[in-house]
């Protein structure tokens, strides 16, 4: 297939995922290989995309990013995990933290012990067993090199790209503003170069397609083809406002169901950003508006705006010379923060597959098997939510819960049922206390459960629980207030 040396990687598109992009092979590979960038500031970003999840660290660290300073530089708060407000039934909130819950032994995890102690009495919630939950629930947060808080951020994502610009520039990225008018192919279908309106000419010998939604290279140009999820996630559209704050921030997001959709609210330094994902077939545009407006506090900073999507993915990520990252390779709404990670996923496997010798068919399956993986995980992750609900008030709700679901999800939904049993694939975003929580939280009570820790006593259970709850109350009560936290943790050094 193809021979040549990957010397000159070309990357169109300045988003999130265009300069996530480019800041990583920058750092990584700016000694080995060229790296080129063009955006147009005429098409603009899709400007949303504020809320992480933790192993945006991990990518942080890899390229050496120092916190303090990205998080001055984005206006970032701290993020603990998220709180669901109306989506087992009307009413219901329960906390999807982000840190480890309890402890569980070597054969069973800790929902086990959990529900042997709620057999005999002991109701506290299961959230009251996990350090994050507990610090959310008091607005408390802190890191340390003493406790081993579990963490991501909420973020400005405009500032954030020109966060990683100024980063990828200095690294030795090469940018090129102006509007790609035409993709030019070599006999193979390969891309040669992208012709922009002024007529610049910019050759490359692989290309990744961050154009976002319009998938200019991977689709437009070379046709893949896309997965539709639509019967699965049916919202097609979201609205985003950006509020002024009415009070100091928490470190989490809350994700309130309506009655065919969801909003969200993420709080960063300066303001609040907000918004309603639904589901067109069952609320208009205008309600949808009007909705999201008449619950959100605070001034609105800008003019709400209306954006479509296709839940899904497409067939392929890597095709040919090309390979998909951010909107451009599909889409997963914003529930659970998972597109930024998905993309910086995507760019870490490639440095690590890199074809400095040729691409060859191998690596273009390997590639797409792993990254078609991981969107599959993430997307039984977030039908879950939808389809364990006990709501019965509006046609969206009872569509959701009694539509048919990948076997992939119901075999986990029966595992956790029947015997309370919850498993990882490989290529796993979240943990499992993750689908744990969601599932408690959505009003699943297994059947039955294991039976390792019918054997202790009463009162080592009961005692057993009490010390892990007390032992992070106490965690708890020493933090610092969040708001005041990151005030003191992101003044700027003089
Ligand atoms: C409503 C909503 C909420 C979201 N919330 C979250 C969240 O909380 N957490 C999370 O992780 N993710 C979230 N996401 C996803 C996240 O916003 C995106 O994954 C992320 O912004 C990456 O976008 P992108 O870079 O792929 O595309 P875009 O931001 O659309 O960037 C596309 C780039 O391509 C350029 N371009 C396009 N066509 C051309 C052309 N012809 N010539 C030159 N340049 C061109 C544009 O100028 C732009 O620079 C959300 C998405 C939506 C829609």
């Amino acid at each position: 297939m193809h021979s040549n040396k990957i010397k000159k990687v070309v990357i169109a598109g300045g988003g999130t995922a265009g300069w996530v992009a480019a800041a990583a092979l920058s750092k990584q590979l700016g000694k080995l290989i060229d790296v080129t960038l063009v955006e147009s500031d005429q098409i603009g970003t899709v400007g949303v995309g504020e809320a992480t999840i933790p192993p945006m660290r991990v990518f942080h660290s890899l390229l050496g990013i120092d916190e303090q300073e990205f998080m001055r530089a984005t206006e970032a708060t701290f993020k603990l995990g998220i709180s669901f407000k109306n989506w087992g039934q009307i009413g219901d909130q329960y906390f999807h933290p982000f840190g480890t819950t309890g402890q569980g032994s070597f054969l069973a995890e800790f929902q086990h012990f959990y529900l042997h102690g709620k057999s005999r009495g002991v109701n506290s919630p299961f959230s009251e067993y996990c350090l994050e939950a507990q610090a959310a629930k008091s607005n408390k947060f802190a890191t340390s090199k003493t406790n081993s808080i579990n963490y991501a951020y909420h973020l400005d994502a405009t500032r954030y790209a020109h966060y990683l610009r100024k980063f990828s520039e200095a690294r030795g990225l090469v940018r090129i503003e102006g509007k790609i008018q035409h993709v030019q192919q070599h006999a193979n279908n390969d891309i040669k170069a992208l012709i922009l309106e002024s007529g610049q000419i910019i050759e490359g010998d692989l290309f990744i397609d961050c154009t976002g939604f319009l998938a200019l290279l991977i689709e437009k140009t070379l046709k893949i083809g896309y997965e539709d999820w639509t019967h699965w996630l049916p919202c097609d559209s979201a609205i985003p406002v950006q509020t002024a704050s009415v009070g100091p921030a928490v470190p989490y997001v809350t994700c309130t169901a309506h009655s065919a959709g969801w909003q969200w609210h993420i709080p960063l330094q300066h303001r609040v950003g907000n918004g309603l994902v639904y589901c067109s077939e069952f609320m208009s545009d205008d309600d949808a508006k009007q909705t999201l407006l008449k619950n959100i506090n605070g001034k609105t900073l800008t003019e709400p705006r209306t954006i479509k999507y296709k839940t899904g993915r497409r067939k392929a990520f890597w095709s040919n010379n090309c390979i998909a990252l951010g909107l451009s390779s599909g889409f997963v709404e914003p529930l659970e923060s998972t597109s930024i990670y998905l993309f910086m996923n995507g760019i870490v496997r490639l440095m690590k597959m890199f074809p400095f010798n040729g691409i060859n068919p191998e690596l273009i399956a390997e590639y797409n098997k792993q990254s078609i993986d991981e969107i599959e995980n993430v997307r039984d992750f977030i039908i879950l939510h939808y389809h364990v609900t006990t709501r019965d008030d509006s046609e969206f709700w009872r569509y959701c819960k009694n539509m048919s679901i990948p076997d992939s999800l119901s075999h986990r939904i029966e595992m956790f049922k029947e015997n309370a049993t919850v498993f990882l694939n490989d290529r796993e975003m979240f943990r499992l206390e993750s689908w744990t929580h969601v599932m408690f939280g959505q009003g699943i009570t297994p059947r039955s459960y294991h039976a390792i820790f019918s054997t202790m006593a009463d009162t080592e259970l009961t005692a057993h629980l009490a010390n892990i709850r007390s032992t992070i109350a106490s965690v708890v009560n020493k933090l610092p207030n969040h708001a005041e936290f990151v005030q003191h943790y992101c003044k700027a050094v003089e």
